[in-house]
């Protein structure tokens, strides 16, 4: 070991921002993904996987050149046969680019459930990392408020469910229909034009592209300019404003908890409508924790069909470090055959206690006292213990490791037997 470490050097460290993911973590791991596939399957959620590799172009598209995801975070290369490829920086683009392959519009509204790894070159710190992984939501094919309603009320009951509803709290704002966004944007260039010289290089440029985008600023004088910005919602058409009404009313009526917060905007060009996002204290800076909203031009923009939307995606690691001490995994029993005969006869055995859900480690080889030991390193509650003796008497005999004390039992009751002890 102590070679390898020296003739490989760093290349036995994982990349920067990139983490090896065990023990406790990945049983919260398991916690988060078991709990979103039961909770998203009550709403009618179905799995979708996508690649982590997609053409470039396809988040190029959706993103915009200009977003800060594709202009400093992605992870872009060109193949063996020269096409640019690009490591999924996020869900929905492929999630979208699958819905216009699939021909999945004929079967829509659809409501799809994903995760997996994403990568994004970001400065890494405690909960963000350049690989991570999220939970992902879309319900597709439907312009209506029920279905913005809905992918809040799915995520709170996750989050419920998990047991950290209660560590986060929900913001939620309205970005309008494209008739507001229109006279907002329209507002801010005059704004923002009267403080050219005091913004960000940055900043100069947003107001050319996208002037919303200065709101996202963390130029500490664009701060200064943003703070009286005009707001959005003076901006709202009616059918925004009705829109948003009807999304708060069904929040009220679900139960779900909210405040509205007009400074959640999602930094991407293609949401509309609803913005949300659930955010905890309890993380320092990286208070994220689950975010999402309305996008009902992306489809159409990628070249499929006019196919309104909404989801979200929620970082698994930061869901994870909210998690409460779990349950560990059951104890596991230990199999100790003396003797060939007992030998053979443990395959089977093992095979019967799992059948009946017994975990159960066989311990490899070996006489009885090394199976012994490596059975204590593997924080096992008992051992069945079992030679000629008891082969020909139909019977086991049990060690408890906690308290050292032996019984023996009939074989017919030895699933019995090792059930009761945990009460398992
Ligand atoms: P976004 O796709 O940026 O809206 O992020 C959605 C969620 O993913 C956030 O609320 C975080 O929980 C998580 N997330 C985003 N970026 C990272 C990262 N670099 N490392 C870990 N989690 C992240």
């Amino acid at each position: 070991m102590k070679y390898i470490r020296e003739s490989m050097g760093n290349d036995l460290r994982p990349v920067r921002g990139t983490r090896d993911i065990l023990d406790e973590e990945i049983l919260r791991f398991e916690r988060i993904l078991d709990a979103t596939r039961r909770v998203s399957a009550l709403y009618g959620f179905e799995p979708l996987s996508t690649p982590i590799l997609e053409f470039t172009e396809v988040f190029k598209r959706t993103l915009g050149d200009a977003s800060d995801i594709v202009t400093k975070e992605m992870y872009t290369f060109d193949d063996r046969g020269g096409e640019s490829l690009t490591l999924r920086p996020e869900f929905t683009a492929g999630v979208a680019r699958a819905f216009i392959s699939n021909g999945l519009a004929q079967r829509a509204p659809i409501k799809l459930y994903s995760h997996g790894p994403l990568f994004r070159y970001e400065r890494p710190q405690k909960g963000r990392y350049r690989q991570f992984h999220q939970i992902n939501i879309e319900i597709l094919g439907t312009a209506e408020p029920g279905a913005d309603v809905e992918a809040i009320t799915v995520g709170a009951h996750i989050l419920d469910t998990l047991g950290i509803l209660g560590k986060t709290k929900l913001e939620i704002n309205s970005l309008g229909d494209s008739a507001s966004r229109d006279a907002y944007r329209a507002a801010l260039v005059k704004y923002f034009s009267g403080f050219k010289n005091d913004l960000s290089a940055e900043s100069k440029i947003r107001l050319e592209k996208n002037p919303l985008r200065i709101l996202d600023s963390k130029d500490p004088s664009d701060k200064k300019i943003v703070a009286d910005a005009p707001a959005l919602g003076e901006h709202y058409s009616e059918d925004a404003k009705r829109f948003f009404d009807t999304v708060q009313e069904g929040l009220t009526a679900s139960g779900v908890a909210y405040t509205v917060n007009p400074r959640i905007v999602r930094g991407l060009d293609y949401y509309c409508h609803t913005a949300f996002e659930f955010t905890t204290d309890l993380l320092g800076a990286q208070n994220a924790v689950l975010g999402g909203g309305r996008y009902d031009g992306l489809i159409e923009q990628m070249g499929g069909p006019k196919t309104p939307a909404v989801g979200f995606a929620a970082g698994i690691e930061r869901l994870a470090l909210l998690l409460d001490e779990g349950k560990n995994h059951a104890r596991p029993i230990a199999i100790i055959p003396i003797g060939a005969a007992a030998e053979k006869k443990a395959y089977a055995l093992a095979r019967s206690l799992r059948d009946k859900k017994i975990r159960v480690e066989l311990g490899f080889g070996g006489n009885a006292g090394k199976r012994m030991k490596r059975a204590a390193k593997r924080n096992t509650r008992a051992a069945v213990i079992f030679g000629d003796d008891e082969l020909a008497s139909k019977s086991y005999k049990i060690k408890q490791f906690d308290t050292g004390k032996e019984h023996t039992v009939p074989a017919d009751m030895l699933a019995e037997a090792l059930s009761d002890d945990t009460g398992s």
